[in-house]
Parts: C-alpha cells; structure tokens; sequence
C-alpha cells in the first residue's frame, strides 16, 4: 500500500454508505487492544450503524479488528475510497468529491414506517451525507468536529475571529450521519415507542442540517448546550452581527416557517463572504 501524505490523512474523513474511514491519530482509543492495534495505522475502518472499528490499515496493510471483515457490508466501497484517496492525495478536494446518494436512507426510512409525509408537512427534504469531510477541530466535549471543506474553513476563521473580541465560541456539534440518527430510532423503537413519540424529541433522520456537514451548533463557556438562553449572551450578540460576514446564517429563527422551535445555537454555512 503506497504512503499518504500525512497531512491528507490527518485531517480527512472519507464517509461511504456504510463505513467511514478515520484518520487513526484522530479517534479516541477506546480499549488497550484498540491501542495497541492504532499505533501503526493511519486510518480505521470505523461501521456507521455502531462506531465499531472494523480495521486498521497502515502502510503495510489492513489489520481486520473483527471476525468475518470480509462479509462486512459495503467494506469494497471503502476500499475504493481509500484508493481513490491514494491515487488523488497530492490534489484531493473534499468539496469536490460530491455526496452519497440517499437510496440506503430511503429504505432505512420505509423500513422504520417513516414516510414522505414528514418531509412535506414540515417543507424539508432529504439532506445527502458528504463523500469527504474535514477535521475542525475538537467540540465542547473534545470530540472531533467534521465539517464540509468550506464549513470547516469559515468555522475555524470566524472563531478566532470571536477570540480576538474576547468572545469564545465553542462547537456543540456538526456533521452527523444519516446511520447516527438512525440508530436513535432503532433503540427507542425496540424500547415500545411509536415514530410519532420519538419525532416530538428527535429531528427525523435525513432531514437534518447536520448531515451535510455545513452546520453546526455553537455554545459559549458556562452555558448548556442547545438553550435558548444563548440568545442572552455576549457570544450570541457576536454572532448575530458578526456571523454573516463568514457566510453563516442562523437556521431557525423564531416563527420559521419550517415549525421548527427557535435555535440561536445552529448557525449554517451558506457562502464565504470574506477571504
Ligand atoms: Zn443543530
């Protein structure tokens, strides 16, 4: 397998249908064995529907970290993507390598009894997972971040941008997979609750901003996540006069027309507006 330059694989994150592929310096080393296994790896294979880890791949080849990798599901799409990564690493573009196509979900979702309906009476559709993201930094709770290309840049300039006014802005959380939200379902199904229970607390999966990779949600030092008290603080007041000019833009405002509940913590990137 041939080398890749480290710079490529420490920051990407290649996302197919079934599988996402890590930077291995990036994961949090969840056991001794994991550890052990990492050390030498520059990627693991890491399942969408339960985060875990299906196989470590250095330089000198895949180390498979479950029984039968080889019937894993969806395990030559990874492969292909990590060869497609190789032979274009030197000029490799997140942006450019487009999204997923959503056919996977729409099963997901009939076989949930989610339907259409949802989507049309709240006027949203489907949101596509990015092919490729890029590492933003750590959230709140030191978790990697992963935005689209363009996202991550503007995120990361707007908030030292903040810094410089004294403001600290803090990532909640950005791209999240179709998989993620999925699995919330799937547990609170198997737990007795109807899809009309758990939509009440739960956005419904695919329609979500967070899975394209350009939004985020922003918190402040010392306040809970996801509150509308954010709106009360110094960081909010940044963001609203300053937010624009790094192409995002606050997604639910109060009386959206979407009849989602006012969010002054998730803003999305729309377009950069400075350089
Ligand atoms: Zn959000």
């Amino acid at each position: 397998m041939r080398r890749l330059p480290a710079q490529a694989l420490k920051t990407l994150l290649l996302n197919t249908s079934g599988i996402e592929l890590w930077p291995a310096d990036v994961l949090r080393v969840r056991s001794n064995q994991d550890a052990r296994v990492l050390a030498g790896a520059h990627t693991v294979l890491r399942r969408k529907q339960d985060g875990r880890y299906l196989a470590a791949v250095s330089t000198r080849g895949a180390h498979p970290l479950v029984p039968g990798l080889r019937h894993e599901s969806g395990l030559d799409e990874a492969w292909d993507a990590l060869e497609h990564l190789e032979s274009s690493a030197r000029g490799f573009d997140a942006d450019a390598q487009g999204t997923l196509p959503l056919h996977a979900l729409q099963e997901r979702l009939d076989m949930l009894g989610l339907d259409e309906a949802y989507g049309e009476q709240r006027g949203l559709s489907l949101v596509a997972e990015p092919a490729a993201l890029i590492f933003a930094g750590v959230d709140r709770y030191r978790r990697p971040l992963w935005l689209t290309g363009a996202a991550a840049r503007a995120w990361l300039t707007m908030q030292r941008a903040a810094r410089r006014d004294t403001i600290v802005l803090e990532a909640i959380s950005g791209y999240r997979s179709h998989d993620y939200q999925l699995g919330i379902f799937a547990r609170k199904l198997a737990r007795g609750q109807t899809v009309e229970q758990i939509l009440t607390v739960n956005a419904a999966p695919g329609y979500s901003e967070h899975h394209g990779g350009h939004a985020l949600d922003i918190g402040t030092p010392g306040e809970p996540p996801a509150e509308e008290s954010f709106e009360q603080t110094p960081a909010f007041a940044w963001l609203t006069r300053h937010a624009g000019d790094f192409g995002f833009v606050m997604s639910y405002p109060r009386d959206n027309p979407h009849g989602i509940v006012y969010e002054p913590w998730h803003w999305r990137f729309v377009r950069a507006t400075v350089a």
